[in-house]
């Protein structure tokens, strides 16, 4: 692997000496990739990206900018840039004077300042807007000319901190895919928080997804869904029928488990410990089939089918298997098949391969 443009050390974070908030944290980011930390609120993302741009220290552990080591670097020397939820623009500045800020405070000359400002705000799609103040804009043009901003100084890392949070779903996804294409053309490094799975998996080369201050996993938003590494990112990433039961065996990578209700499951053993360890099965809704054809699935299961709710692009099964255990299952809509009505009685099948026995103690 390249020698990495960021990286963090043996970090540590504590507020009041007591309660670590970030607890020996090791993340490398490579130049020109999109990181995104995700996770749930108070799992210390702010805390780390905050440590990045210099407005926390770390209380122990070395941060690294381009092989250099940071830790005493004030954020103004860091050539870093920042966008925030709150867009945090002066509102007593034009638009054109918001993103000539960061040029000025570098002591750049007039006349490059505004062409590199008129170039930023056709970059965002912004172009004509200079002469207007924040007020005057929508939120989502407000948090354009932030990201022009930011990036107007040509940084090579810009940090951003659940910037498309205070927008709504449309916007967001509009932005989104805005972000992700500038950093695809400007070839930025990008290390952006977010608590919404959904902005992370579709913007991210990597996610590191974060709780009680620890990366619990750092990898593709493919592999996350695909392959969680434990109980809590199976269970933060995506919708999951969890199954609780315990080890019988191990045999070449599966695992058999006797369920709570009795039955024995053969599943791929992802983290399962030894006999007698209590697991987790992650099961997603939609690797579920309904009255498969023959031969198609591993393990097939007597359901009864209890609910099922039109969603427009899928349909959502609940039935119960195993006694009373609930199992919810998606089918596509396009795929046309009628699906069975409640009180009916259906055989669900799926692939050994997409039943994960999770440790639950790790
Ligand atoms: P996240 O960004 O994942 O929501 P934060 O990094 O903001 O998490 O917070 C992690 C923990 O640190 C939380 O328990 C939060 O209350 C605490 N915390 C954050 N900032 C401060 C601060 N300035 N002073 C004291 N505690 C803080």
């Amino acid at each position: 692997m390249a020698k990495p443009f960021v990286q963090l050390k043996g970090v540590q974070k504590t507020y009041d000496g007591e309660t670590l908030v970030v607890r020996d944290l090791n993340l490398e980011i490579q130049e020109g990739e999109f990181l995104t930390m995700l996770g749930p609120s108070g799992s210390g993302k702010t805390t780390t990206l905050m440590m990045l741009a210099g407005f926390e220290t770390a209380t122990q552990g070395e941060i690294f900018l381009d092989g250099k080591p940071i830790n005493q670097l004030a954020p103004e020397d860091r050539n870093i840039g920042m966008v925030f939820q709150s867009y945090a623009l002066f509102p007593h500045m034009t638009v054109a004077e918001n993103v000539a800020f960061p040029l000025q405070v570098r002591g750049i000359s007039k006349s490059v300042i505004g062409d590199r400002v008129k170039r930023a705000l056709d970059m965002v799609g912004l172009k004509g807007f200079d002469e207007r103040r924040p007020a005057q804009l929508s939120g989502g043009q407000q948090q354009r000319v932030a990201v022009a901003r930011a990036m107007v100084f040509e940084p090579k890392l810009v940090l951003m901190d659940e910037p498309l949070s205070a927008l709504d779903k449309q916007l967001r996804e509009q932005m989104q895919y805005e972000i992700k294409q500038l950093h695809h053309r400007l070839g930025v490094t990008v290390v952006y928080v977010t608590h919404d799975q959904g902005e992370a998996l579709t913007m991210s080369d990597r996610v590191a997804v974060f709780n009680n201050g620890v990366i619990q996993q750092l990898d593709t938003p493919e592999r996350l869904y695909e392959q969680p590494a434990n109980v809590f990112v199976a269970s933060f990433i995506g919708e999951n029928n969890k199954l609780y039961g315990k080890v019988v065996d191990h045999d070449n990578g599966t695992c058999l488990v006797k369920l709570e209700g009795g039955s024995t499951l053969k599943s791929k053993s992802v983290s399962a410990g030894s006999a007698g360890s209590p697991v987790m099965l992650s099961l997603r809704p939609e690797r579920v089939v309904i009255n498969p054809p023959p031969g198609t699935c591993d393990v097939m299961v007597q359901a009864r089918v209890t609910d099922v709710t039109y969603l427009g692009d899928h349909l959502r099964v609940r039935m119960v298997a195993f006694g009373d255990q609930l199992i919810v299952v998606k089918v596509p809509n396009a795929s046309q098949e009628r699906v069975v009505g409640a009180d009916n009685d259906v055989q669900i099948g799926w692939r050994v391969d997409d039943c994960h026995a999770l440790d639950v103690m790790a």
